[in-house]
């Protein structure tokens, strides 16, 4: 299967001129043993690094692309943040113009972010069908212990290869998928805050994650069966959704509360500390069944005026208390101008008849929870190393870990 670029980028009929710098994402069996004949179509020319992790190094061996340096990561404790960048870009050859990332989405965030800082072009050879970021414009990181996505290079080429993909680790597809599950709730966030604030939404872009996410979930029988196929429409699903990203150029399309639960957990705030590390999609699919209860939850009740208050910001004091040390100030910056202010309680009134119909769209909790039961997949906190018991703390601050209009913020002004 080839993704080509030029079918998505240019003038749109939403209005806007999407950029679309991925000029083609290749998903097939043996894909790595025509590499050099897609880097002639496709790819840009030059001195190559390639940047791979001790285990991607192994899973890509026989295969691996030519390049005139490697470098090698220990997987260990490797996250994508200052330390790793900043090792990899003092060891990268200052002759290097092209970085070929060989990994999963760690290695892929590293590399996108030292190519954009270098200005030089970016490659991305995804060993696993573990997150949606490969073909994404933006970098997800850990900056200085903060979340943060951060602007960085889309790859010029993608060459998946199902033969590498299929023989990752089974955790690694059950995270993608988890990843993919997540894109109901976001979308519709992001409707949601388009209606009530005008936000801009693209029509082809929410299709295009709409589609994302029908494919992966198609391709989950395929995956417990074992077929090679089904590696192929969840890898096209993960690519899809990157793209979407890439051209709307943030990742609003595709992350939404149920991104923002993961985030937390991650940003391992003062009074939450999760008891064991889990993979990113992971997290984000357990986000996703817990923001999909809820949402099903408050759309249930059909005139919200008598429980609806005019927002008012979380106390500063309480950021302090739960997220604590430089987390919290880094938590108040972000939030210094309150997506929240932008919404009126009689907005939110006039409004809730549509926002619950757009509720009505995401999947019933439980019809995600049982794709993940089916995966043998993570699907509930105490699985992510969160107990039950904690849950109204994701649900009231992880709307914190980012100044984006989501529903869940949107509790903020209702009592249910
Ligand atoms: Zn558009
Ligand atoms: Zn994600």
């Amino acid at each position: 299967m080839l993704i080509d670029g030029a079918m998505y980028g240019g003038k749109c009929a939403c209005g806007r001129e999407h950029a679309m710098e991925t000029r083609a994402a290749v998903i097939e069996r043996g894909a790595l043993d025509q590499f050099e004949e897609y880097m002639s179509a496709y790819g840009p020319a030059g001195r190559r690094c390639a940047l791979y992790g001790g285990n991607s190094y192994e899973a890509a061996a026989g295969k691996r692309p030519k390049a005139e340096q490697e470098i090698i990561l220990n997987p260990k404790g490797l996250h994508a943040d200052e330390k790793a960048t900043a090792a990899v870009l003092s060891r990268m050859e200052p002759q290097t113009e092209i970085l070929i990332a060989v990994g999963g989405g760690t290695i892929h965030d590293i590399a996108r972010f030292c190519a954009c800082e270098r200005g030089i072009a970016f490659v991305s050879v995804p060993t696993a069908a573990s997150v949606d970021g490969f073909c994404s414009k933006v970098a997800a990181m850990t900056w200085r212990g903060f979340k943060k996505t951060i602007p960085a290079a889309a790859p010029a080429l993608v060459v998946a290869d199902t033969d590498i993909i299929k023989k990752a680790p089974a955790r690694l597809v059950k995270s993608g998928i988890g990843d993919i599950l997540a894109k109901y709730t976001a979308l519709a966030d992001w409707k949601i805050s388009s209606l009530l604030t005008g936000e801009a939404l693209c029509p082809k872009i929410y299709d295009m994650v709409k589609a994302a996410a029908d494919a992966a979930v198609a391709g989950v029988p395929g995956i417990i069966a074992g077929e090679g196929g089904a590696y192929e429409n969840v890898m096209y699903a993960l690519l899809l959704s990157g793209l979407a990203m890439q051209l709307h150029g943030s990742s609003r399309p595709a992350s939404g509360a149920e991104h923002h639960i993961s985030h937390l957990i991650e940003e391992e705030p003062a009074m939450l500390k999760a008891a064991f590390p889990a993979m990113h999609g992971e997290k984000a699919g357990v986000g996703a069944v817990l923001a999909a209860a809820e949402y099903h939850r408050l759309a249930e009740v059909q005139d919200i005026s008598a429980l609806t208050g005019e927002y008012s910001p979380l106390p500063s004091e309480e950021i302090r208390r739960f997220f604590g040390g430089e987390l919290a100030e880094a938590i108040l910056r972000e939030n210094s101008a309150d997506c929240l202010r932008a919404v009126s309680r009689r907005r939110l009134i006039e409004c809730w008849p549509e926002i619950r119909s757009m509720v009505a769209e995401i999947p019933p909790a439980e019809e995600l929870s049982r794709i993940l039961e089916g995966l043998c997949a993570k699907r509930g906190p105490e699985d992510i190393g969160i107990p039950a018991s904690r849950l109204p703390d994701l649900l009231d601050y992880s709307p914190f870990v980012r100044n984006r209009l989501t529903l869940m913020r949107l509790r903020r002004m209702i009592k249910v």
